[in-house]
């Protein structure tokens, strides 16, 4: 007799960030999983026997060699995972720019712990302007941070790596302490079809620190990848040992 299996969804926008999982978890490729025209990788497994994987990344563009991050293909792979798959909690993995006022360091991993947020999206015009922040539901895991050491925190989207004043302030005023590319357009899929949803990010770069971004991004993208890795594994064991929210 096989007794049913919880099913979660895990969405990475970038293959250096879900590698190491993939690797660990022993994932395989579902070839058949979406839409053969979409640049995205589906990935099967299961976790301690109680726990049915698929582990979505975005893909490359074919013209320019590079990850699909940012909203657009976010949104997209998450409405193809979400409706093919069903899963009870859908989680956005990667990496993300953290803030030293916010005690942020390199090497962090955050859970999700209030509404997701836009920083990029400003609309002056009234109901448009709570429209473009966004504020999509997180799923709430206090227990789970507390018990794996996880720091908690806002999480706030655009399709920047860098950014502007009003960016910065938008992050302030949400209360974010979190920055990343996927985050908020996947909340709002989630949001639609009545998943719950979380994010686990991995600090890479320090916003408000000295260095650029783009610099501080890349050299610390695979041990970030790794330590997200370390991070999503606890969590997974915590999931498969804990009773269906
Ligand atoms: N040049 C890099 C580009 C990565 S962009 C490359 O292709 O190798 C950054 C990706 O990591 C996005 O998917 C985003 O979600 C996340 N990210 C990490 N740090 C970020 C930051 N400070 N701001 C925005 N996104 C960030």
């Amino acid at each position: 007799m096989t007794t049913a299996r919880r099913r979660i969804a895990l969405l990475f926008a970038m293959e250096a960030e879900a590698a190491p999982l993939i690797e660990t978890l022993g994932l395989r490729q579902d070839q058949e999983f979406g839409d053969p025209r979409l640049p995205f990788l589906h990935y099967r497994g299961e976790f301690a026997e109680s726990l049915e994987l698929l582990l979505s990344v975005n893909g490359k563009d074919p013209r320019f060699g590079v990850d699909n991050i940012g909203t657009e293909p976010a949104t997209l792979n998450a409405y193809l995972t979400l409706r093919g798959f069903r899963p009870e909690l859908c989680i956005s993995a990667g990496t993300a720019g953290g803030f030293i006022r916010c005690g942020g360091a390199l090497g962090d991993v955050y859970v999700s712990d209030r509404p997701f947020c836009f920083h990029d999206r400003r609309i002056p015009i009234p109901g448009f302007d709570q429209y473009g922040i966004g504020s999509y539901p997180s799923a709430s895991y206090a227990g789970m941070a507390r018990a794996l050491g996880l720091k908690e925190g806002g999480v706030s989207t655009g399709n920047s790596l860098d950014f502007t004043e009003r960016c910065l302030a938008g992050m302030e005023r949400s209360g974010a302490s979190v920055k990343e590319m996927e985050a908020a357009a996947i909340a709002w899929v989630a949001w639609c079809l009545k998943i719950p949803f979380l994010a686990l990010k991995s600090i890479t770069d320090l916003v408000d620190g000295e260095h650029p971004t783009e610099d501080e991004f890349l050299r610390n993208l695979r041990t970030a990848s790794r330590l997200l890795r370390e991070k999503t594994v606890e969590v997974l064991r915590y999931l498969a040992t804990s009773p269906p929210a």
